[in-house]
């Protein structure tokens, strides 16, 4: 990869973070305009969606414009063969593939361009350096990669995510990072580690979550264990990292120099799934992409980072963790969390609902009575799901899920796809 093209696409995406709030819609439109006219031209899918609507992409002339065209679910990408959904303009074998399994079990793959990787690696490097990082400085990184080669010329290490909260404390003492990254679960389980065994470890000057959402009570354990500013990062497998925090930690900042986020009212009216079209990517463009997550829109006005970028408060969890009730009501992932946050005692949680009308509360406890505290876990699911939930509360010592997986605070077994 050219270094050339890479110093290129860091310079642009630094300078494009600080444009004015008019600025940034003047450049999300006119990149708007090059991906539409360049996915009518190139790639079957979006040509026939156009087509079918009624629309050119001369109909589409702003960002709130998008909301005429259809939106596109990861269901319906599946369903097609690649030369429907691949841009022509591209020759074979110079896109990259990922495939992810992801929550739905089917493999799904994206392609990517040599330009977009560069975007997508220049949004993780502005992100770092919002956080500290500097290049030069150690960072280690504890994620899926970890079969990567370190860049040791770059004083990058990579740890395995699998990898026990043990071998991971070793790790960091020995590389002593400036700046350490993870994925949410096994960083917790490393400040667990470190805060109940007193060990020694290693202070970072910065500490960046990714891949789960942050829960305020994992925010302070990792803040006590690392005795380092936290910040949080989030991002798609399919288009990389789409918002992240400053160091004022009033919501994350959206890309929207790279992306165009909307914020989707759900059926029922009472929260925003996150719709986005993404406006580096031409080898397989996402426009109006039903992202599957469910999102708070942030405060509103420039930041006292001085970034103008829009924000978001906080991703609430997945489209398809909002738990669908009997009656037809919807409840937002967000409002378990909510609420089970104001129980004493609890250190950690999760509600499964296995059916319908059937909960299952795992919890961590603090007490060694559990009376109360089941007591009022099991008032918050009648109060959120109706007297006719049943629930069990379970007690448990470990809520991990298996290695490589994401923990989710909420997670709806209910079998059903993700509609617009
Ligand atoms: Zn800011």
């Amino acid at each position: 990869m050219s270094i050339v093209a890479t110093a290129r696409t860091m310079h642009r995406l630094n300078r494009s973070q600080w444009l004015d709030a008019d600025s940034i819609r003047a450049l999300q439109t006119r990149k708007l305009k090059d991906l539409l006219n360049h996915a009518y031209a190139t790639v079957p899918y979006y040509r026939t969606l156009f087509d079918d609507t009624g629309l050119t992409p001369d109909d589409i002339r702003s960002p709130e414009d998008l909301t005429r065209l259809p939106v596109t679910t990861k269901a319906t990408l599946l369903d097609l063969p690649p030369d429907q959904i691949v841009s022509s303009a591209f020759p074979p074998g110079s896109l990259i593939s990922e495939t992810t399994s992801g929550s739905t079990g089917r493999p799904f793959t994206m392609r990517f361009d040599k330009p977009f990787q560069r975007a997508r690696n220049a949004l993780f490097m502005r992100a770092l350096t919002t956080a500290g990082y500097r290049l030069g400085k150690r960072l280690m990184l504890i994620t899926a990669d970890a079969g990567k080669p370190s860049r040791r010329w770059l004083g990058w290490r990579y740890a395995s995510i699998e990898d026990a909260p043990e071998r991971l404390l070793g790790q960091l003492n020995a590389f002593r990072p400036n700046v350490l990254y993870g994925c949410m679960t096994p960083l917790r389980q490393l400040a667990s580690l470190i805060v109940e065994s007193g060990a020694d470890a290693h202070r970072p000057g910065a500490v960046i979550s990714t891949a789960e959402a942050l829960d305020d009570r994992t925010r302070r354990l990792l803040k006590q264990a690392f005795g380092a500013d936290i910040y949080d990062v989030y991002g798609l497998t399919e288009m990389g990292l789409v918002a992240w925090e400053c160091a004022q930690h009033e919501g994350y900042h959206l890309a929207e120099d790279t992306t165009i986020v909307e914020f989707t009212p759900t059926d029922d009216g009472q929260h925003h799934s996150l719709v986005m079209t993404n406006l580096e990517l031409m080898g397989m463009p996402l426009i109006r992409y039903q992202t599957g997550d469910l999102g708070v829109p942030g405060p509103t006005g420039t930041c006292g980072c001085g970034r103008s970028l829009k924000r978001l408060s906080r991703v609430e969890g997945r489209l398809l963790d909002s738990v669908l009730l009997a009656d037809g009501r919807t409840i937002s992932p967000y409002r378990f969390t909510l609420a089970i946050e104001q129980v004493p005692g609890i250190s950690r949680y999760q509600v499964l609902q296995d059916d319908i009308d059937r909960f299952v509360v795992r919890a961590q406890s603090d007490y060694g009575d559990h009376t109360e505290t089941s007591a009022r876990l099991t008032a918050i699911i009648a109060d959120l799901a109706g007297p006719n939930a049943t629930v069990e509360i379970r007690y448990e010592d470990d809520l991990d899920p298996p290695a490589g997986r994401k923990f989710r605070v909420v997670e709806s077994r209910l079998a059903r796809t993700v509609s617009a």
